[in-house]
């Protein structure tokens, strides 16, 4: 952020010179040095915002996305009334036990590549970010629970039925989701958590299947069964 202050400030002062018609030598020099100091933010704040494991979002800006979306989607496209958004909390199925049997940094690689498989499923315009550990979660504004879920199953799907080829392994890796859709008013807090909330009930009910938060109501932990 200093950074990005300092590129304005001098943005500024690069506007204000040339509007002066200041022909000074060191204008080039500074022209040149502005040039590199914006590919540079641009590079850095590229840095910052990724995991570098995923190539996805990182958790701070997931969770800045999410907030900004969700005051759009609140507001709606006509700014009258809202438009309809849904998350996806994913989590791997006993990744334990893969890092354990193979090791961490085969385990990295099962979870790039299930970042690989969730990014080929998901539409262009959907939001991908790493969650934590072995959790990922998707943003998909515009959308409403019964898409989100053929959109949840298409992943679920693609990550089922592509394991990791590795050397001569192949290990299978399987993930439960749990979606829910925003509530009218609703905050990311507890839109998470009931998505969370969903994706544990996905593991009680045996894992590697897609369950959904109930979009209405109070209660907010009541599951709507899927056909598998
Ligand atoms: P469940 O099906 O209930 O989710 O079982 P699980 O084994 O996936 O869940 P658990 O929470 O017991 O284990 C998650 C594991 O993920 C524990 C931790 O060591 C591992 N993990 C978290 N982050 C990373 C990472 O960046 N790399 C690797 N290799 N492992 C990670
Ligand atoms: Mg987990
Ligand atoms: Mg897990």
């Amino acid at each position: 952020r200093p950074l990005i202050d300092c590129v304005l400030k001098i943005t500024s002062l690069d506007v204000y010179l040339s509007a002066e018609g200041y022909r000074l030598p060191q204008i080039d020099e500074l022209r040149k040095a502005l040039t590199r100091l914006r590919k540079e933010t641009s590079h850095w704040h590229q840095e910052a915002s990724t995991d570098q494991l995923t190539g996805l979002m990182r958790y701070n800006t997931l969770m800045e996305t999410l907030d900004h979306h969700i005051n759009m989607a609140h507001r709606g496209h006509d700014g009258r009334s809202g438009s309809p958004l849904c998350v996806a909390m994913i989590d791997l199925d006993f990744f334990k036990k893969i890092n354990d049997t193979h090791g961490h940094v085969v385990g990295d690689f099962v979870l790039k590549h299930v970042a690989g498989r969730i990014q080929a499923a998901v539409r262009d315009f959907d939001m991908v970010g790493r969650f934590g550990g072995e959790e990922f979660v998707i943003i998909m504004t515009s959308t409403h629970l019964e898409l989100a879920k053929v959109i949840a199953e298409r992943i679920r799907k693609g990550v089922m039925e592509t394991p990791l080829h590795l050397k001569e392994l192949s290990i299978p890796v399987t993930i439960s989701v749990g979606v829910a859709m925003l509530r009218p008013g609703e905050r990311k807090e507890t839109l998470i958590e009931r998505a969370d909330k969903a994706m544990y009930k996905a593991k009680e009910a045996g894992r590697n299947r897609v369950m959904l938060a109930k979009d209405t109501g109070d209660t907010g932990d009541l599951e709507t069964l899927p056909e598998l």
